[in-house]
């Protein structure tokens, strides 16, 4: 899923347990793993990147996404959020720390990390390996989400 929507995420959850900042990040790093379960359309976004077909594409698709996930804790952190502030931080930290590692194995193949990109991928394939949506519907699913938790968070 994008990084935004990881992020909104981590944010939510943690806004329930404002003064539990470590459980924020366990749980943040745990909803990553579930949610991508989700299929949502990224499938031959990062098949063509492994392939090389589109590699400069799929990376301005991770920026684009990074910067408006940026903004997005930029916007949070500004409206509100109170006494939550720390346990967001970490919610947020912990939704979307799986897909740094996994950036960080796709540029070093760090081989103490290759367990942790598997991992990854087992729950992000495990059900858009038989079946994904198209992007456009994926891109559609995870902007009603971000809404949804605009409106509960601020
Ligand atoms: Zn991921």
């Amino acid at each position: 899923m994008f990084i935004t929507t990881h992020a909104a995420l981590g944010a939510l959850i943690a806004q329930q347990i404002p003064d539990q900042p470590f459980a924020a990040f366990v749980l943040g790093m745990a909803s990553h793993f579930l949610s991508d379960i989700i299929p949502h359309g990224d499938t031959n976004l990062y098949k063509s990147y492994i392939s090389g077909k589109h590699v400069k594409r799929s990376i301005a698709y991770i920026v684009i996404d990074s910067i408006i996930a940026l903004l997005f804790v930029l916007f949070l952190f500004n409206v509100g959020l109170g006494d939550a502030k720390f346990a967001v931080t970490m919610g947020i930290i912990g939704g979307v720390l799986p897909d740094f590692i996994v950036a960080i194995y796709e540029v070093l193949r760090l081989r103490g990390l290759g367990w942790f990109h598997r991992l990854h991928f087992f729950f992000h394939n495990m059900v858009s390996e038989k079946k994904d949506m198209t992007f456009a519907s994926g891109f559609a699913m995870q902007m009603v989400f971000l809404a949804a938790v605009i409106s509960l968070v601020v």
